[in-house]
Formats: C-alpha cells, structure tokens, sequence
C-alpha cells in the first residue's frame, strides 16, 4: 500500500484547527491526528504523577512510562493513556496550563514525531490531516499539502471563550496568550515558512474555513482528492 498523503496543518489556539481539520479529514475520507493531544495527554500523565512539569528532567522521568493511544477516525476520537480515557480531561485548563513545560523538552518532541509518523504511516487511509505547531516544519515538511491557519489574537480568544465556559473572557484570553508566548518560543507557528500557504480564518466561519482549506488541497493535489467534488 503507498504512504498516505499527508495534509499538514499549524497554527495556532483558537484559530479553529482543530474542528476544521476534523471536517477536512470527513470530507475528504482521511485520517485526522490532533498531535496537540500527545503533548496534553503527556502533561495530564505527569500531573497524574505529581511530576514538575517546568522542570526537563521530571518530565523525562515520567515520559518513560508514557503508554499513549490514539484515535485517527475523525468520527470517532478518543485519547487514551493507558487504559484509561483522557479525551476530556486533556481540555482541562490545569492541563492546558502545564503542557507548554512539557512540550519544550528536545527529547520528547523527537519521540512524539516518529510516533506521528508511525500513526499516520500504519492508518490504512489514502491521506491524513495532521494538525499541530510544527507538522509543516518538522514532521512532515516534504508533505504535499502545507498550511498555515492564522486569524487574529482577539478572535482566537473570542472563540476559545466561547468554548471553555468555566472561565471568563478575559482569563481564557490571558490564558492563550501566554500559552502562545511560551510555546512559540519553541517553534515558530506563526509565521508561515516557505511553501506553506496560509488560510487566515478571522474574517471567515466555519464552513468558509473548511472550503478555503479544502481549495488549497485540491490544488495541491488535484488527482488524489477528486472525491471532494462530489461532497
Ligand atoms: O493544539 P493544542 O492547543 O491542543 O496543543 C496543546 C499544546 O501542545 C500546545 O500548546 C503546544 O505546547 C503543544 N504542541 C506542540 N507541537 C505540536 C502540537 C502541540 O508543541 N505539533
């Protein structure tokens, strides 16, 4: 069987790429793998342990008992470590405030990316959507379809307000953009590097989003996608 095609999607919180991705992936009968979820399910792991997730180290130690699954059916998502179900409790904010320590440690982002590359290798579809902060970088920059999904700082935090509803508006808002600071002092996914072609979602909804995504790869790769016409 030949290797999927991969669509590669950064960008950063609240610019919708999560559930855009999601919708791409349905429409087009691919693979979807939300790479943010290892790096939360990792940091929900060390919580679990009471390990310091600023400190590289702790994190490291935790990581060698690390036992990660993951769905790739955008109809069916689930995230598990071990046996147990952490789809939910990976979107909880002490989760989402300890996974930036997390994420900055070399050695594990190196294993976390041959793992994306074995998931998306092993599918069983013709393509995967892969979304993260550095597929179109670092784990798959040769992929055929590379996309940058920007929209607004102030948009990106209204969005992700209307989601967590525990918090107010201006927490939420604080919240992301620290997250962003620390992460993109890791890897840049603000900027689109050369190739990559950027959707900007501010000014667009959902389903635009989705369409402008959807054009990028049918031009990208015309042949292989031919069945979005119909959908
Ligand atoms: O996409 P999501 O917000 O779920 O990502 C959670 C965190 O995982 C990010 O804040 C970032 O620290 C990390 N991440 C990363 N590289 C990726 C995907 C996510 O560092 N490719």
């Amino acid at each position: 069987m030949t290797d999927p095609i991969i669509v590669a999607i950064d960008g950063p919180a609240g610019s919708g790429k999560s559930s855009v991705s999601k919708q791409v992936a349905r429409r087009l009968g691919f693979g979807y793998l939300d790479t943010g979820a290892a790096y939360r399910a990792l940091a929900w792991h060390a919580l679990e342990h009471d390990a310091d997730t600023s400190d590289s180290a702790s994190v490291l130690d935790v990581a060698s008992s690390f036992d990660y699954a993951i769905s790739l059916d955008p109809d069916e998502y689930w995230v598990r470590v071990g046996s147990t179900d952490v789809t939910d409790a990976i979107r909880e904010t002490r989760v989402s405030d300890a996974v930036s320590g997390v994420a900055r440690v070399p050695v594990v982002r190196e294993a976390v990316n041959n793992m994306f590359r074995a998931l998306v290798a092993s599918s069983g579809r013709p393509g995967v959507v892969v979304e993260g902060r550095d597929i179109t970088t670092v784990v798959a920059p040769d992929a055929p379809v590379r996309i940058l999904l920007t929209a607004a700082p102030e948009v990106r935090a209204a969005r992700r307000s209307a989601e967590v509803t525990t918090q107010d508006a201006a927490t939420v808002a604080a919240a992301l953009h620290k997250r962003d600071a620390s992460d993109s002092a890791v890897v840049d996914f603000l900027t689109a590097a050369p190739g990559v072609e950027v959707v900007d979602s501010t000014h667009l909804g959902f389903d635009q989003t989705v369409d402008a995504v959807l054009d990028v790869i049918r031009t990208s790769v015309p042949t292989q996608t031919g069945a979005v016409h119909g959908s």
